[in-house]
């Protein structure tokens, strides 16, 4: 059979693409914006996305998809914006993701499809983040129909946790024709996207929106149970029917520090201070009354380089702190953030201290944070992670006036569904254990993906998680076979 290449809408040749330089996002500035809680970046134009659309080289092995955790059709959705078909791309994106607007904005597209994109090469990657966003709002803004769900299967499916990892395989299963509950022990649904990440760089009406759609979809979800406690896994099959279980818990546990003065007051881990901000609404101040001490003219410090890191930093300052730290024991380069975060963070006045490590939290008198004393750093060989190990230099110590210090240095497992699932293999860390292909864990019928599975992550690996797992309980479901 003769295969027949598509003709290229792009008018332009392959050298005058080179030439188009990426378009720029808008976006808020920095002097306003570190004022307030509202999304930095506002998003293309039709005619920016039209113009960041024609730099795209069509290659023939779209090195881009390959290195897409959900394998997103980048060359195809792309295409269609050049054509100006906007909801033929969101639809093509859908095919494979099911939280565009999401993910086109906090995915860290550097280490997947604008990492892996030829023109990164000579010039700046395509804008894939930036045409995934645009085109996931265009197509809220117009409203425009789900595709209708596979003929109902008569099974059931249960899935623990809202994250993303959770949402993704949610969306698959209804779309092949299952009955899909979400579980979700908070009050909110969303996992990390919603208690988190800021409004700044991810508003909640965006999560909203995505999970209204899902409900559209015939998805079922239930706030305020905890899967280990209201109910165990072993009683959603036998009691309530379920076919199969898909655990996507997430690793939300902080892990601290041990050094001492960590419980004093104005230490907080990552995690109580953002839930405080996202989910309590501090960063609706003055309008609900603000659980969370008074930043105001205060000295912040946050311990950590990823986007947890950066996130409570950046609040912090808009929260009113004075002098905003960022304490990183590693240099710039090995940052894990995301470097739109980076950016963002340096323009908002952030004062990045890197090679820098504390050992101590200084008791200002009645148990109150007063400072925290550190060392200074150097780099030494590689460790396991890949990245140059940090070495402490002999007497190097210094101390760092403070009164809010916020630990930002990863979190762990929760143990509870671990602890009251028999037969569940975890590994030595606390995680459950599941098969890299299948997400298929010890125990017959039971999935699991995500953070709880890989230690904390990114959205769109959890997502991947979530798409592999919602194949293999498909599988499971159809087969019956283990
Ligand atoms: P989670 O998102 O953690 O969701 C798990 C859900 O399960 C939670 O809602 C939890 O309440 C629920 N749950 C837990 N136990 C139970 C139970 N027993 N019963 C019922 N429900 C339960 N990644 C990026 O790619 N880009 C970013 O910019 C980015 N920024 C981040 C910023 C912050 C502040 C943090 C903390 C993480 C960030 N990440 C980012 C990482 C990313 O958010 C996570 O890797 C991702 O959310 C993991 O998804 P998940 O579905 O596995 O778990």
């Amino acid at each position: 059979m003769n295969s027949t290449k598509a003709p290229s809408a792009n008018p332009l040749t392959l050298k005058e693409r080179m030439k188009v330089p990426r378009q720029p996002m808008l976006e808020q500035a920095p002097k306003l914006r570190v004022m307030n809680f509202t999304e930095v970046n506002l998003g293309y134009s039709q005619e920016l996305a039209k113009q960041e659309a024609l730099r795209c080289l069509e290659c023939a092995k779209a090195t881009c998809v390959e290195n897409c955790p959900v394998g997103v059709k980048v060359k195809d959705f792309v295409k269609l914006i050049v054509e100006g078909k906007f909801l033929e791309a969101a639809a093509k994106i859908r095919e494979d993701n099911v939280l565009p607007a999401i993910t086109g904005r906090v995915c860290p597209q550097e280490d997947h499809c604008e990492g892996a994109c030829l023109l990164h090469k000579k010039v700046e990657p395509l804008g894939v983040g930036y045409l995934e966003r645009f085109v996931a709002d265009y197509e809220q803004r117009a409203g425009a129909p789900i595709a209708p769900n596979a003929a109902a299967t008569g099974k059931k499916v249960a899935i623990v946790g809202s994250g993303p990892a959770g949402l993704s395989a949610a969306g698959d299963l209804i779309q092949r024709g299952h009955r899909v509950r979400v579980f979700e022990a908070l009050h909110e649904i969303g996992g990390v996207l919603v208690y988190g990440i800021p409004e700044f760089r991810l508003p909640k009406e965006v999560i909203r929106q995505q999970i209204d759609k899902m409900r559209e979809m015939g998805v079922e979800f239930e706030t305020n149970v905890v899967i280990g406690k209201t109910v165990s896994i072993d009683e959603l099959f036998e009691e309530e029917g379920y076919h199969a279980v898909f655990i996507a818990t997430g690793a939300g546990l902080p892990v601290f520090l041990s050094i001492p003065g960590e419980h004093l007051n104005g230490v907080y881990s990552a995690n109580e201070f953002l839930t405080r901000i996202n989910l309590m609404h501090a960063y609706e101040f003055p309008k609900y009354d603000e659980p969370i001490m008074e930043l105001r003219g205060k000295h912040v410090a946050v311990i950590g380089g990823g986007n947890t890191a950066l996130d409570a930093i950046r609040s912090a300052r808009r929260l009113g702190a004075e002098n905003a730290y960022l304490i990183y024991r590693r240099s710039e380069k090995e940052m894990p953030a995301r470097a739109e975060e980076v950016k963002h963070a340096k323009q908002e006045g952030i004062e990045f201290r890197m090679l820098t490590n504390p050992v101590e939290f200084i008791d200002g008198g009645s148990g109150w944070l007063k400072g925290m004393r550190c060392v200074q750093m150097e780099l030494g060989e590689p460790d396991a992670s890949g990245r140059r190990r940090p070495i402490a230099i002999r007497g190097s110590e210094f101390e760092v006036p403070l009164e809010v210090a916020i630990i930002a240095t990863g979190t762990s497992a929760n143990p509870l569904i671990q602890s009251t699932t028999p037969g569940l293999k975890i590994n030595k860390k606390g995680y459950i254990e599941a098969n890299q292909d299948t997400q298929r864990t010890s125990r017959e019928g039971v999935f699991a993906g995500g953070d709880i599975v890989t230690g904390g992550a990114t959205v769109i690996l959890a997502m991947g998680a979530g798409r592999r797992a919602a194949k293999s309980i498909h599988e499971y479901l159809t087969t019956g076979e283990w």
